[in-house]
């Protein structure tokens, strides 16, 4: 095949299109050339840990927003692959909650397996990206930070997969400048040991609030405080946990919350999301969207409507992650290849996506949530050849987990649920989360 794809990023998603693309290959399919550009200089995105925050080595913004001691925040039964097991690769069934090193190695194995990683140029950098009408292509310019030049390539289609959990959304409250202690966003959050015996306050009620707390928590902090704007979390928190409602003001180290409390803390950290930010993109080619299970602008929730030749892997929120990722990059692949058709008007794309968001806006429900992006999930596989699985069953261990976290929110992790790939049950961790400081790969695969 004479085309040339272009993908940015070779975290979880883009390597889910490398994979897909290798495995049209392996079934004997004529491909188009893939060119892969990732700016750190190895793989897995997020999952690829970094202790530097601010600038990378490079001067670039630092795409990793993960942790040490980070453990799954789901179950691994909810994203294994289809076509590569946990099983397959630790050759056993390991623990339902692995931590961010044995997570990054199932990644790995998957593509290491498939070959793919003579396709990435790492350490390059996607400056800018333009679509020429005339051509009908898009003008890639990228920085490859090792030799240290910058050029330009022309490509048929373009897939981006930079991930949206990077460019840290950052408010500002009154007395912030003075603060007498320390005020880190969750995306510069790398060390939990940091706030040992410290009075921390975690702005935000949702997941990277409810998991640096845990950590804190496990490793020592004196007092964890979170602070809600709409609804507090509700867990069952332990005895030097509490929530309080929204922030007004830091006064030396004194917190002021809106329900006329205050609390003394040394540290803040601010649990208050991310932003979908494509700074190579121009205006006719960049999304723009809040985070959601029904993203703007994207037919199938991939394909871009003001160009359909481009297409956004992994932009929406996720319940679903790597096994989701694997269904669009399959869609993609397929569309790419012209074993899809896409609609030519643009009202039939734009139609979908409003479909899509009015029944997402149908319910505030988490099942609801869950179930819908499973048959999101469903709807995608069963357009392509990857590997049809219990969906259902993932959803299942989806609803085991919200009702273990309700149960006990610092035990969660210590349960187990069955792979809908292989249907053997996980099993135990050997030790309980709170009590398993060390969570190396080594430490975690023993017996
Ligand atoms: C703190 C945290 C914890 C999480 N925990 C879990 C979890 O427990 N389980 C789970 O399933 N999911 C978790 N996630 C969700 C996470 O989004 C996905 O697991 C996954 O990493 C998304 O993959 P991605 O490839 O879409 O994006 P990313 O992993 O963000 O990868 C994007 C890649 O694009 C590259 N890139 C960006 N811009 C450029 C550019 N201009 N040029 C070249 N390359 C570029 C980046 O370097 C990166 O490698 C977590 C996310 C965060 C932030």
């Amino acid at each position: 095949m004479s085309k040339r794809v272009a993908v940015i990023g070779a975290g979880p998603s883009g390597l889910a299109q490398l994979r897909a693309f290798q495995s049209a290959a392996q079934n004997g399919a004529d491909i188009p050339e893939i060119v892969c550009f990732e700016k750190q200089s190895n793989w897995g995105g997020l999952w690829n840990y970094t202790w530097r925050t601010g600038v990378d080595e490079n001067g670039e913004p630092v795409h990793g927003s993960m942790y040490r001691y980070l453990w799954s925040n789901g179950p691994k039964e909810g994203l294994e692959f289809a076509d590569y097991s946990f099983e397959e690769h630790f050759g056993k069934q390991i623990a339902s909650y692995p931590p961010r090193a044995v997570l990054f190695d199932y990644i790995e194995g998957r593509v290491l397996k498939a070959d793919v990683r003579k396709w990435i140029k790492f350490s390059t950098v996607v400056r800018f990206v333009e679509y020429d009408d005339e051509k009908g292509d898009f003008e890639i310019t990228v920085h490859d930070m090792e030799n240290d030049t910058v050029y330009k390539e022309r490509f048929d289609n373009f897939i981006c997969a930079s991930g949206h959990f990077s460019s840290p959304n950052v408010p500002e409250y009154p007395g912030f400048a003075a603060f007498n202690g320390r005020i880190v966003h969750a995306h510069d959050f790398r060390d939990a040991r940091e706030f040992a015996d410290k009075d921390v306050l975690l702005l935000g009620a949702s997941y990277s609030a409810e998991d640096i707390g845990s950590q804190c928590w496990k490793y020592g902090a004196k007092t964890v405080t979170t602070s809600y704007r709409s609804a507090p979390m509700g867990f069952d928190w332990p005895d030097n946990w509490e929530e309080k409602p929204a922030l007004e003001k830091v006064e030396g180290r004194t917190a002021y919350f809106v329900d006329g409390t205050t609390k003394d803390i040394d540290a803040i950290i601010l649990c208050t999301g991310y932003k979908h930010y494509f700074p190579f993109l121009p205006d006719d080619l960049r999304l723009k969207t809040a985070n959601r299970l029904a993203t703007a602008d994207l037919y199938k929730g991939v394909v871009y409507v003001n160009n359909p030749k481009m297409f956004y892997l992994g932009m929406q929120d996720q319940w679903f992650t790597f096994n989701m990722f694997d269904a669009q990059a399959w869609y993609v692949r397929d569309v790419i290849m012209d074993r899809i058709a896409v609609p030519a008007d643009k009202e039939t794309l734009l139609a979908d996506v409003a479909e899509r968001v009015a029944r997402e806006d149908a319910s505030d429900d988490v099942k609801y949530a869950i179930k819908y992006q499973a048959d999101y999930v469903k709807e995608l596989v069963a357009e392509t050849d990857y590997p049809s699985f219990n969906i259902d069953g993932a959803c299942e261990a989806f609803f085991e987990w919200k009702k273990h976290k309700a149960e006990d929110i610092m035990a969660f992790r210590n349960n187990s649920y069955t792979s809908v790939i292989t249907g053997t049950l996980a099993p135990k961790h050997h030790t309980p989360w709170k009590d398993a400081l060390d969570d190396s790969l080594e430490v975690y695969l023993q017996n």
